[in-house]
C-alpha cells in the first residue's frame, strides 16, 4: 500500500526519537535532563504512534469502502450478465417452442444443403432417426428431385424466396408430395446470404382429395351433359319401339316381322345405352343406397363395351348368383370400375392378343368382393408399393394423370372397404377391391315389385287408361298398342288437362309421366291426394330416368308402381291389368 506523505514524516519522526529515548533512558542518570528528553521524546513517539495508527485505521476504513463499493459493482455486473444470458435462453426456449408448436418442418440450412437447425416435425418426418444436424436436405427428396431441388436452393442463396411443389420419399418408402418454401436468411446489416429457410408441408392426403373432388367436378359436369342427351335419345327411342311393338301385333310376312323385331331389338338397345349413361350421369352429391354390385358392373362394361370390342379385348363377367349388395355410392363405386377397366385397357393394348379380362364378384358374409384380372404384362414388383400413390405413373403425358389407382383407394377406404393388388410379371394384374356387405333391408325393392301382385284380374268390360305425357307421338304409340290389346285409352298432355279430363270421368287407370313441363308427376299426385284421394290407388308412373335422385325418392316415397321407358309393352300391359285388378272396378261418375 503507497504511503502518505505525512504518514512517511511521522513514520521518520518515530524513527528518529526511538533510539534518542533509548539511548537517553540508558545512559542518562535519574533527574537528568536526558533523562527528561527521553521523557518527552517518549511521549513524542507515543503521540506519534498513535497518530500512525490512527491514520492506519483512517486508510483501512477507506480501503474497506473501496473494496465495498468495487464489490458492489462486480456484484450487479455479474447479476444483469446473468439476468440477460437468461433472458437469452428463454428467448431461445421460447423461440424452440413456438419452432415445434409449427406443424409444418422448419428447417434452417447453409449453402451446402447442411441442416443446422430443425423442429420437431422435421424431425419426425425423418422418421425419428438420426439427429437431422448435420444430414442434407437432399436425403428426404425422390432422387430425381434433387436436381429441382439444387436449382431451387441456389436461387433462395441468391436472395429469392421460391415455393414449389416436389414428391418424396414416405417413411413406408411410397412417394408423397411436400409443398417447400425456401426463405433467404438475410445477416444483420449486409446482404450476406449464409443461410436458408426451409418450410416443407407434407400434401399428399390434400391432392389426393383435391384431385378427387376435381375429377367429381368433371364426372358431374359430364354428367348434366349426358344426362341432357341421354333423356333427348330416351324418347325418340321410347317412340319407335312402341310403334314396332304395335306393328309386331299385327299379321306380318315373315320377313316383315323380322325386320320389324330388328327395329325393336335395337331401340330397346338404345334404351339400355341411356338407361347406362344416366345411371353414370347420377355421379354428383353422395348418396349412398343399397347397391347391387353385379348390377354396378353390368352397367360399367356395357359403357365400355364398344370400346372393348374395338381394341380386341374379350371380357368375361363372373358373377355372384346372389347379387350381393352393398351400402354404397353407385357413382363412386361405378367410378372405381371404370378406372380399373381402363387401366387394364390400357395395360392390354400393349400386348398382343388374346387379351382378356376377366371380372368376378363374389360375396362372404361380410364383405363382397370385385375382382378385376388382365392378361397384361402385370406390375413390377419394384412399383407395386407406389401405384396407389397420386401423381404416381408410367404412361406417357396426356394418357396417365397418375390419379386413377388413388382415387379408386380414396374410394374403396370411405367405403370402410380395401383395395389391393396380386400381379406376377407377364402374368397380367389382379386388382381386388373388398367392400363391406350390408344386409339391411333394400330400399329400393318395393320399386320393382311396386305393382300389387294379386292375381291377374278377370276384367269385366273394357278397361279404360288415361295416359299422361307431353310427347305427343309417345302418347299415341302407347294408345294404339292399348287400343290393339282391347284397352280404351284416352291422352293428356299434361296434368291439367288429365284433372279436367277426370273430373268428367273416371279411368281404371292413370299412366303419368313423371318429368313433364307444367305440373310435374308429383305434383299431379299431391294434387289428386287432395282432391280425389280415391284415384291415387290407380296411377302407374312412367320415367326414362329411374336414376335422377328427385325420380327416385318420388317413387320411393309414393309407393306408385314404375314402368321405365323405352317400354316393353307387354309388361305394361300386365302392369295396368294389375292395377285395375287391385284398385277394384271404377265408381261411375253420376
Ligand atoms: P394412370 O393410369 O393415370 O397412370 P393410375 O393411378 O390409375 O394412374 O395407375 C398408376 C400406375 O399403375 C400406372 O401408370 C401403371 O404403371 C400401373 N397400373 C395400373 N393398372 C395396371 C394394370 N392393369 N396393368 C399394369 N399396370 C397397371
Amino acid at each position: 500500500m503507497p504511503l502518505s506523505r505525512s504518514t512517511r514524516a511521522l513514520v521518520a519522526i518515530a524513527a528518529v526519537s526511538f533510539p534518542v529515548i533509548v539511548v537517553a533512558y540508558l545512559v542518562a542518570p535519574p533527574d537528568h535532563w536526558a533523562r527528561a528528553l527521553a521523557y518527552g521524546a517518549a511521549a513524542v513517539l507515543v503521540v506519534v504512534g498513535t497518530l500512525l495508527l490512527a491514520r492506519f485505521a483512517h486508510s483501512l476504513r477507506v480501503d474497506r469502502r473501496y473494496a465495498d463499493l468495487l464489490e458492489n459493482e462486480v456484484a450487479h455486473q455479474t447479476r444483469s450478465l446473468m439476468d440477460s444470458l437468461a433472458a437469452t435462453a428463454e428467448a431461445e426456449r421460447n423461440l424452440r417452442l413456438v419452432m415445434d408448436a409449427v406443424p409444418d418442418a422448419i428447417i434452417v440450412v447453409d449453402r451446402e444443403g447442411r441442416i443446422l437447425e430443425a423442429n420437431a416435425p422435421a424431425e419426425s418426418m425423418a422418421a425419428g432417426e438420426a439427429p437431422l444436424q448435420g444430414r442434407t436436405v437432399f436425403e428426404f427428396f425422390a432422387p430425381a428431385a434433387a436436381p429441382v431441388v439444387g436449382e431451387r436452393m441456389a436461387a433462395a442463396f441468391g436472395g429469392e424466396v421460391q415455393r414449389f411443389e416436389v414428391s418424396f420419399v414416405q417413411d413406408d418408402g411410397t412417394r408423397g408430395l411436400r409443398s417447400v418454401l425456401y426463405a433467404p436468411v438475410r445477416e444483420r446489416g449486409g446482404g450476406k446470404i449464409a443461410r436458408v429457410l426451409v418450410l416443407a408441408r407434407d400434401v399428399t392426403d390434400q391432392k389426393r382429395t383435391e384431385a378427387q373432388l376435381q375429377q367429381a367436378e368433371k364426372l358431374t359436369a359430364m354428367g348434366q351433359l349426358v344426362s341432357g342427351v341421354a333423356h333427348e335419345i330416351n324418347n325418340p327411342a321410347a317412340i319407335i319401339s312402341g310403334f314396332a311393338q304395335t306393328l309386331l301385333l299385327d299379321d306380318l310376312k315373315p320377313e316383315h316381322r323380322d325386320m320389324l323385331q330388328m327395329v325393336y331389338d335395337e331401340a330397346t338397345r338404345i334404351g339400355r345405352i341411356t338407361s347406362n349413361l344416366l345411371a353414370f350421369a347420377r355421379a354428383g352429391g353422395k348418396q349412398r343406397t343399397l347397391v347391387d354390385l353385379n348390377d354396378i358392373v353390368r352397367r360399367t362394361f356395357a359403357l365400355r363395351s364398344y370400346h372393348l370390342a374395338t381394341l380386341n379385348i374379350t371380357v368375361s363377367l363372373q358373377l355372384d348368383r346372389d347379387d350381393p349388395k352393398i351400402w354404397a355410392d353407385a357413382s363412386e363405386l361405378q367410378q372405381v370400375l371404370l378406372n380399373l377397366l381402363i387401366n387394364a385397357e390400357q395395360a392390354l393394348v400393349t400386348v398382343e392378343p388374346p387379351r382378356t379380362i376377366t371380372v368376378r364378384s363374389r360375396a362372404g358374409e361380410h364383405e363382397a368382393v370385385l375382382e378385376i384380372a388382365d392378361s397384361g404384362p402385370g406390375i413390377p414388383p419394384e412399383i407395386r408399393a407406389k401405384i396407389f400413390d397420386p401423381f404416381f405413373t408410367t404412361k406417357a403425358e396426356g394418357v396417365g394423370t397418375g390419379l386413377g389407382l388413388s382415387i379408386c383407394y380414396g374410394i374403396a377406404h370411405e367405403h370402410g372397404g380395401r383395395i389391393w393388388l396380386e400381379s406376377e410379371p407377364g402374368r397380367g394384374a389382379r386388382f381386388f377391391v373388398a367392400l363391406p356387405r350390408d344386409h339391411r333391408h333394400d330400399a329400393r325393392a318395393p320399386l320393382d315389385t311396386a305393382a300389387p301382385a294379386p292375381p291377374p284380374t278377370a276384367a269385366t268390360g273394357t278397361l279404360t287408361v288415361l295416359v299422361i305425357d307431353d310427347e305427343t307421338a309417345l302418347r299415341n304409340a302407347l294408345l294404339r298398342f292399348l287400343g290393339r290389346r282391347g284397352i280404351q285409352g284416352h291422352g293428356a298432355a299434361d296434368g291439367t288437362e288429365a284433372l279436367g279430363l277426370l273430373g268428367q270421368r273416371d279411368f281404371d287407370v292413370i299412366i303419368s309421366d313423371v318429368r313433364m313441363p307444367g305440373m310435374s308427376g308429383r305434383e299431379f299426385l299431391e294434387r289428386l291426394r287432395r282432391e280425389r284421394p280415391e284415384l291415387t290407388a290407380r296411377v302407374v308412373f312412367s320415367t326414362g330416368d329411374t336414376f335422377a335422385p328427385e325420380t327416385a325418392t318420388l317413387i320411393r316415397e309414393s309407393g306408385v308402381p314404375t314402368v321405365t321407358k323405352p317400354f316393353d309393352f307387354a309388361a305394361l300391359e300386365r302392369v295396368v291389368r294389375e292395377v285395375a285388378a287391385a284398385a277394384g272396378p271404377q265408381r261411375l261418375k253420376t
